[in-house]
C-alpha cells in the first residue's frame, strides 16, 4: 500500500510554471517539462482516494432537521489491529433517514471481511451510542485494540 502510494504520488507530477503534466522522455532530467522546455518546480496533486490508502479516517456526517446530531454517518478508515498486523479498514453507516446500520470490517492486508452487520436502525433507543459500543466490543476482543 504505502509503496503503491508513493508510485501514484509520482506519477501526479506536474509542472508548478505552466501546470502540465510532466512526463519522462527518457533523456531529459526528472525536472524538465516538455511543455516549457526547461527544468521547472514541481507539484504533486494527490486526490483524495489516494490518501485513503494511507492510514487515516473519513467522517462524514450529513445534518438535517428532525434529526438529533445528525441524520446520516458514514465512517471509513483504519484501525490498527493485533491480529492482523496490516490493520483493518472499518465502513460503518449510520442511516437514521432510511433506518439502516451498516458495518463491514475488512483485513487490510487481504481483503476479506472479517466481520459485518446489517440492521434495522429502529429497535435502537440511542444509536450513536449502539454504533460506539458495537465498535468498542469489536476492537476489545482479545488480540483487537484502537490506537
Ligand atoms: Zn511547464
Amino acid at each position: 500500500m504505502q509503496s503503491g502510494n508513493k508510485e501514484s504520488i509520482k506519477k501526479n507530477r506536474y509542472c508548478a510554471v505552466c501546470g502540465q503534466k510532466k512526463v519522462l522522455d527518457g533523456v531529459s532530467g526528472n525536472n524538465f517539462c516538455l511543455f516549457c522546455e526547461k527544468e521547472t518546480p514541481n507539484k504533486y496533486l494527490v486526490t483524495v482516494a489516494e490518501t485513503l490508502n494511507v492510514h487515516d479516517q473519513v467522517k462524514m456526517l450529513k445534518k438535517s432537521t428532525g434529526y438529533k446530531k445528525f441524520a446520516v454517518s458514514v465512517i471509513k478508515g483504519w484501525f490498527s489491529s493485533h491480529s492482523h498486523k496490516d490493520g483493518v479498514d472499518i465502513y460503518r453507516i449510520i442511516d437514521k433517514e432510511n433506518d439502516e446500520y451498516h458495518e463491514v470490517v475488512e483485513d487490510k492486508h487481504t481483503g476479506t471481511i472479517l466481520h459485518q452487520s446489517h440492521e434495522k436502525l429502529a429497535n435502537t433507543l440511542d444509536m450513536e451510542a449502539r454504533a460506539t459500543s458495537s465498535r468498542r466490543e469489536y476492537l476489545n476482543r482479545p488480540g483487537m485494540e484502537r490506537r
